[in-house]
């Protein structure tokens, strides 16, 4: 069995992505496998309605190949619907569109297998990886690309009880609990807790009695969309984020959390406005608590019913609000693979995860000549663009770069707006000479 150049495990966008860019090498031998039947696109938590927070030219190819096949312009083409999606999503796309197109992407790759889970990844004597699917079927390969997500994170107090009644968002539609007439908190201010709030909404006969949402910031604060922000989600600023000490960079990515983790504008004006109608039109309908400030810190089974314990952070007071669901909002992280347990001796570690490089490959203390990279794992040394789409066909040509040995895909010298530390720390292609002579006279 010849080793593969390259196995990639889970095929979400950022390994589809590799996989798009690699089609066209033939000097390349790639195989990419997944748990699932086919692609889909966190399928517990695909609202009808929500849009992608990114532009669809932020797709699986264009910003490293605008000519790949492969792009999101090229699916609206190839399904005669390029003129209809212009004037019916201006400059903004569905999830669901979003998750068709990766669909679309996927089943014209040959090097994609599903039904493909990965239970083991170990090394074979003769120094390749050894990759063991859950039906017994091994490849070998002399580089792997993990791509197989984050995990879902609940408050401890909420995951003992875990189940029909206290969930996370990310199985809401495979759990699908009864919400009319029915008490429900909803834990998190973040996107997915506004999204939940929004579905709650959204059914008009299947209403609840009361929704309690609780947001641990102050207020249920936007998302900061703005253009000098979204300079972070470029390749250069990851290029100048790699080079900060590792307590600059953790102090960074603290401060810009609100690039990521608000909620989109439009979503809150709606749910607003929803809330106001409903208290308009139809009062005593809906009874709803939006709470700021405050966080689930304990959660107990009340006969049939849940009391969850809830802390206000702002005055130091504790209050018990009765529910018969809760839904934790509270976000993913990335976790060490279990699959990649014979192999965790070599891979070094720090507090905040596995130790990555330029290239995206982790530090590896086993044999030489070998390597595995990651998607979607490096925020804490590549910065805040990491977990989103913004830089998932970039990140993917870095690392195909890496694997070939030649740079295949250009991915430097790309110009910023910001100057972001020290005169010349960052000379983007805007700089002008100009400031860096007068800094160098004072
Ligand atoms: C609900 C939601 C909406 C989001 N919307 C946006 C957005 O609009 N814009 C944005 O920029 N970012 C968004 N993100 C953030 C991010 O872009 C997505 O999470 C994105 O899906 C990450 O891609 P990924 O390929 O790293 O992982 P995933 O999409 O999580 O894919 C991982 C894949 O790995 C497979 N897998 C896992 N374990 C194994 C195994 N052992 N063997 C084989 N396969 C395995 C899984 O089946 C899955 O298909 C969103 C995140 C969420 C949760």
């Amino acid at each position: 069995m010849r080793p593969m150049d390259l196995v990639g495990v889970g095929v979400g966008p950022a390994n589809l992505s590799l996989a798009a860019l690699a089609e066209p090498l033939p000097e390349l031998r790639t195989r990419f496998l997944d748990a699932k039947p086919g692609f889909q696109w966190h399928p517990g938590f695909m609202l009808p309605g929500a849009e992608l927070q990114v532009s669809f030219l932020k797709d699986l190819v264009t910003l490293v190949d605008p000519t790949s096949r492969y792009s999101f312009l090229n699916f609206l083409a190839a399904h005669k619907r390029i003129y209809r999606f212009l004037v019916a999503s201006r400059s903004g796309c569905s999830r669901q569109e979003y998750e068709q197109y990766c669909r679309w992407v996927s089943e014209s790759l040959t090097s994609v297998s599903w039904n493909s889970a990965v239970e083991e990844v170990d090394l074979a004597n003769d120094r390749t990886f050894t990759v063991r699917c859950a039906d017994g079927r091994r490849l070998r390969a002399r580089a792997l690309v993990l791509g197989s997500g984050r995990t879902p994170v609940m408050p401890e107090c909420a995951e003992r009880l875990r189940g029909p009644s206290v969930l996370h968002n990310a199985e809401l539609a495979f759990v699908d609990p009864e919400f009319a007439g029915r008490d429900v908190v909803v834990v998190g201010g973040g996107q997915s807790g506004a999204e939940t709030v929004q579905h709650l909404l959204s059914a008009e006969a299947g209403l609840p009695r009361s929704i309690t949402w609780l947001s641990s910031r102050l207020g249920f604060p936007p998302m900061d969309d703005s253009p000098f922000t979204n300079d972070w989600f470029t390749p250069a600023y990851v290029e100048y984020f790699r080079q900060l000490p590792s307590d600059r960079r953790r102090r960074l990515l603290a401060q810009q959390r609100m690039a990521s983790d608000g909620v989109s504008a439009s979503l809150l004006q709606a749910i607003y406005r929803r809330l106001y109608e409903l208290d308009v039109q139809r009062p005593g309908r809906l009874r709803h608590r939006l709470l700021d400030q405050r966080r689930l810190v304990d959660l107990a089974k009340d006969g049939n019913r849940l009391s969850a314990t809830i802390h206000d952070t702002g005055l130091d007071a504790i209050e018990c609000v009765p529910a018969d669901v809760v839904i934790c909002c509270t976000g993913y992280r990335p976790e060490f693979p279990e699959y990649l347990g014979p192999l965790r001796s070599w891979l070094p570690r720090t507090a905040e995860g596995f130790e990555v490089q330029d290239d995206y490959s982790l530090a590896w203390d086993g044999p030489e000549g070998l390597r595995i990279f990651v998607q979607n794992a490096a925020e804490h040394t590549h910065g805040i663009a990491d977990p989103n789409l913004s830089l998932v066909p970039w990140r993917s040509a870095r690392i195909l770069n890496s694997v070939l040995g030649y740079e295949r895909y250009p991915t430097s010298q790309y110009a910023a707006t910001v100057e972001w530390e020290g005169p010349g720390a960052h000379a983007g292609a805007h700089a002008p000479d100009f400031r860096l002579e007068e800094v160098g006279k004072v």
